[in-house]
């Protein structure tokens, strides 16, 4: 029996990118191009029988998604007119094996959660 049987595991990743967003049609400066260090942490949560090679989700596989969002115009990659922070955080969440949680600050102080309902 491994030590990592019948046991829970959270994992928690900080992660940081930059890239460019606007708004479009909003009333206000977040309709002109302008870009943010977007900042935040993963969380992934999972069992032992969860694991492959005794890990929940690889710490690189999260570096690596969040690699294809950095020095990127948002509302291309994204495909949207209306690339808000809670539909980036969103986003994230859906594209990491296991992750449960996504914050996200679009600038200190500015943060969104997102979980699964
Ligand atoms: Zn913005």
């Amino acid at each position: 029996m491994s030590v990592v049987n019948n046991k829970k595991f959270q994992l928690v990743k900080d992660f940081k990118f930059d890239s460019a967003h606007h708004l479009k049609g909003y009333l206000g400066q977040c309709s002109n191009v302008h870009g943010h260090t977007w900042t935040g942490k993963v969380y992934c949560e999972g069992s032992s029988d969860m694991l492959e090679n005794n890990m929940l989700t690889d710490f690189s596989v999260i570096k690596s998604m969040i690699a294809t969002l950095d020095h990127t115009d948002l509302n291309v990659m994204l495909d949207t007119d209306m690339p808000t922070a809670e539909l980036i955080a969103a986003y994230i969440l859906e594209n990491i094996p296991y992750a449960v949680r996504v914050d996200l600050y679009e600038s200190p102080g500015s943060k969104v959660t997102v979980t699964f309902w």
